[in-house]
């Protein structure tokens, strides 16, 4: 494979690029001159990012990316408009608000995370891989740091996360042989509507992040932040972009450390009784939805 991907008068396709780290990647490509499909569900937070792009640089469709059908029309109107697809940004996503523990949380609710988080990723992947193979081109998936931290409160969250994880892992190793490659983007916290839902208003929720994530490693970065990685990491071709980087560590060491947490969790009594408080809570409450 080409060692770099060069930017200018490339084609990029965007999920979740209505806000957030879609619209500050979508944004930061454009700048150095990569046209961008921008898929997004319809409203005016993509109409906002589309026109705040050169207007000749950009694409912006409405589509859920659970919807195969929909994903391949978003794929051939990108290829119709620019005539080539090379890079694939897989960044939709949504978490439960608020979150629950699966004992809590409607089945609906779970389902439909997973079906976003992970079957979402696959159905924008799928329509593009042989484009992007076809112009040597790279996938970049985001994962989360929640790929390898413990989930709990967020399950269906980290278990689709930990999924993705492994099909870019799986692209990489499989797009090689044809001189196209995938990465894996892991973010920490950003300070987006879905960090405000996964971790938001709810005192008992805050209470469990913090007891759980200490210091810097819950102080949220900007998506402009994420975007300033994002770019350099798709012109390299990086495996694995981690950002912010005090999470490397932990990603690097997991092995080690998550067994070690794990049982730490399992046997920490202010924890138990979080849990046992949000249970109460939510079966009173019975309002899980998604962002
Ligand atoms: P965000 O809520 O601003 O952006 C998510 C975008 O995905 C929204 O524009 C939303 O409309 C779109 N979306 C949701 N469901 C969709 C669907 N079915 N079809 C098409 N688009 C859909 O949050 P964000 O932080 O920018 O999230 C982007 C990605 O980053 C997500 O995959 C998220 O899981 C991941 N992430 C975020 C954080 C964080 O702390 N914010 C941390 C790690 C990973």
């Amino acid at each position: 494979m080409p060692t770099t991907l060069t930017l200018p008068g490339k084609t990029a396709l965007v999920t979740g690029g209505a806000g957030g780290i879609g619209a500050a990647v979508a944004t930061a490509l454009a700048a150095r001159g990569t046209n961008i499909v921008l898929a997004d569900l319809g409203g005016t937070g993509l109409d906002r990012t589309a026109s705040s792009l050169p207007a000749g640089q950009v694409l912006a469709i409405p589509a859920d990316v659970t919807d195969a059908a929909a994903m391949h029309d978003v794929v051939s109107a990108a290829v119709e408009r620019f005539g080539r697809l090379d890079i694939v940004f897989a960044n939709a996503g949504i978490a439960a608000d608020p979150p629950s523990t699966a004992r809590t949380m409607p089945p609906s609710v779970f389902e439909r995370v997973v079906e976003v988080d992970l079957l979402g990723v696959w159905r924008t992947v799928q329509p593009a891989l042989e484009h992007v193979i076809a112009s040597r081109g790279h996938i970049l998936i985001t994962a989360s740091a929640y790929a390898f931290v413990n989930g709990m409160v967020n399950s269906p969250y980290a278990a689709s996360k930990a999924a993705v994880e492994q099909l870019g892992r799986a692209l990489r190793a499989e797009l090689a042989p044809h001189g196209a490659s995938a990465g894996v983007l892991y973010p920490g916290w950003v300070a987006t509507p879905i960090a405000d839902s996964a971790f938001g208003g709810d005192p008992l929720i805050t209470a469990f992040k913090d007891h759980a994530y200490k210091g810097p490693l819950r102080k949220a970065i900007t998506p402009e932040r994420v975007a300033a990685a994002v770019v350099p990491g798709i012109e390299r071709r990086a495996p694995r972009i981690i950002v912010p980087r005090r999470w490397l560590p932990l990603s690097m060491l997991r092995g080690i450390v998550n067994p070690l947490v794990d049982r730490a969790l399992e046997r920490d009594h202010t924890l138990h009784r979080l849990v046992h408080q949000l249970e109460a809570q939510r079966t009173t409450q019975s309002r899980t939805r998604v962002l």
